[in-house]
């Protein structure tokens, strides 16, 4: 039985000030919850966050990972460094990374591996634009985007986590519907079912406007295994309706 993930994307949001208030807020009412619940902050955060969070059950992770190992690699910031913050979960490949840093999709394979050789679980973002959906190629984009990665990983790749987000549904308000969303998510299980026997304990999340009010439908999909969360993840009440949504 996979357990279910709730994980927020900060994306470049947040300050000090605003990370304490909005993570204390989610600690006092989080509990003991019956799913996982993450923060993936901006990588200077991690710090702070790892200090809030140490003795809570709300984990953290990052937003992206450098592809190469070590060295001359200005700005950059590698796996064994977000290691050494705790780190459980990075996103790689996320649409915005695809689409404003040129990121490939043997880069985002590269990242996976980076994560996975330093113990951090890769939630890797697989999804198709407006324009690919309308002309028929979801399946062709989302299998193509995880294939490079099942390539690279292979012998380890029930270790990551999948998410499954349609990129004119980010930030849209444009939620897939929940068929919608199962007919993909089912898609991605077949094709990891066929490159594992561990395959029945990936997770795939979905993302894409999820909200208080739209979470149980999606999450009661059989293959939605979670969600990613972007805008709702800024505000304790509505990131905590969707954990809450995750726990029946
Ligand atoms: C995201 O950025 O991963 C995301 C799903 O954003 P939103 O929830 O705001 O659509």
């Amino acid at each position: 039985m996979r357990s279910k993930l709730i994980a927020g994307n900060w994306k470049m949001n947040g300050s000090l000030a605003a990370n304490q208030d909005l993570l204390l807020s989610i600690e006092k009412a989080l509990g003991a919850p019956a799913c996982k619940v993450a923060v993936c902050v901006p990588a200077l955060y991690l710090a702070q966050v790892q200090h809030l969070c140490a003795s809570s059950a709300l984990l953290w992770g990052a937003q992206d990972v450098s592809a190469q190992e070590i060295g001359a690699y200005t700005g950059e910031i590698s796996a064994t460094m977000l290691r050494d913050f705790g780190v459980r979960y990075v996103l790689v490949g996320h649409s915005e990374r695809r689409q404003y840093h040129g990121e490939t999709d043997d880069v985002v394979a590269l990242k996976a591996q980076r994560a996975l050789a330093a113990g951090i679980t890769p939630i890797v973002c697989v999804g198709e634009t407006l324009a690919q959906r309308e002309s028929g190629k979801t399946a062709e984009v989302v299998k193509r985007q995880l294939a490079a990665v099942i390539h690279t990983n292979g012998h380890c790749i029930s270790e990551i986590v999948v998410a499954y987000e349609p990129v004119w549904a980010i930030g849209t308000g444009k939620t897939a519907t929940p068929e919608q969303a199962q007919e993909v998510h089912a898609l991605l299980r077949a094709q990891l079912v066929a490159a594992s026997t561990q395959a029945e304990r990936i997770a795939i999340l979905y993302g894409g406007s999820m909200n208080a009010a739209n979470a149980s439908s999606l999450l009661s999909q059989p293959d939605i295994d979670g969600g990613l969360i972007g805008g709702a993840s800024l505000k304790a009440a509505d990131f905590l309706s969707i954990v809450a949504a995750a726990s029946h």
